[in-house]
């Protein structure tokens, strides 16, 4: 199966998933377009969320970095006057390092983080594949009325708060996805593809907007989970780019984002939502509060994958 993920809705469903299809390969494509390099290291937060959730260290509190980790790196680099605007915890700064050191080694990204998912014990059958293995090069920007901000500059130093006019991904058309990627979507026997509860927007869109993936999609069958439950994101700022993006807040708007090649999208079961025929609308609860909540929703998922 392969998955498309960000770094918050999927990686939850990713708990289950992993235990569900478990006797699957799982090729999970994951967004770089949020990625940064930050007192030289490459910080890869949906990459690392995706490691950090499959390796059972992730802090399931606020979805990002790892659970009790201890920020003394963060702390001395500001009583150095060198303050970094993302909180990075000590053992995820070591993840950073140690992606760095493979790149400049001249691995890529994608043998960097095959590199790391072993070394977090996780198993071979999963294969974390980030877009593309030019690292850094699409960058996410948000347009607002005071210029335009890095993703990352809006949605944590500024908490997401300024005025949206426009969201684009810089460098995109330069880019290609990566060998890995285009593989895994080539080949026959992996008919499924499932997009993940995340950010229509600033997580997938960027996979979607890579040179022939929108094409390659056309092929398989393409199930996707709304991030949205009624009219608003279940966390993050998907509501608020999805309307500076011209989508409406609902599984409505989200079905207009995959239309194309969407098969089956996968809604609250409190929702409604118009589809033109051909693509199929399941209705089952889709938030994901605990661990046991993820596996039934992919129990949910397999059940209906089979059909
Ligand atoms: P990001 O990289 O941190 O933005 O992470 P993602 O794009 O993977 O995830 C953010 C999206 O996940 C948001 O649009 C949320 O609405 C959605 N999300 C978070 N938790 C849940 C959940 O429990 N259920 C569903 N259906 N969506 C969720």
């Amino acid at each position: 199966m392969i998955i498309f993920s960000g770094g918050t809705g999927t990686p939850k469903l990713l708990v289950g998933l992993e235990k569900v299809f478990k006797e699957e390969e799982l090729n999970i494509i994951v967004n770089t377009a949020e990625d940064i390099w930050i007192s030289g290291n490459l910080l890869c937060p949906d990459v690392d969320s995706v490691l950090y959730t499959l390796a059972g260290i992730m802090d399931k509190k606020t979805w990002w970095g790892v659970k009790d980790d201890s920020f003394h790196t963060h702390n001395a680099l500001e009583r150095l006057q060198h303050p970094e605007h993302l909180m990075i915890g000590d053992n995820d700064r070591a993840t950073h390092i140690a992606r760095s050191e493979l790149l400049r080694q001249g691995k890529s990204l994608t043998e960097a983080t095959a590199a790391l998912a072993r070394s977090f014990g996780i198993p071979d059958r999963i294969k974390i594949l980030p877009m593309t293995d030019e690292p850094a090069t699409v960058r996410t920007k948000i347009l607002t009325p005071e210029g335009e901000l890095h993703f990352q500059e809006f949605w944590v130093a500024r908490k997401g708060e300024p005025e949206v006019l426009d969201v684009h991904f810089e460098g995109i058309d330069e880019v290609n996805p990566s060998e890995a990627v285009v593989e895994a979507l080539e080949k026959e026997s992996e008919a499924l593809v499932l997009i993940g509860p995340s950010n229509p927007i600033t997580s997938v869109g960027p996979i979607l907007g890579l040179k022939g993936i929108r094409e390659l999609l056309k092929w398989k069958i393409v199930m996707a989970i709304s991030p949205i439950v009624g009219t608003e994101a279940v966390s993050g700022p998907a509501g608020k780019l999805m309307r500076a993006k011209g989508f409406d807040v609902s599984p409505y708007g989200v079905y207009t984002c995959y239309k194309e090649f969407l098969d089956v999208l996968v809604i609250d079961k409190n929702d409604e939502c118009a589809v033109d025929t051909g693509v199929d609308v399941l209705k089952t609860d889709i938030m994901i509060k605990k661990d046991k909540d993820s596996k039934r929703l992919a129990t949910f998922l397999k059940k209906h994958s089979m059909r």
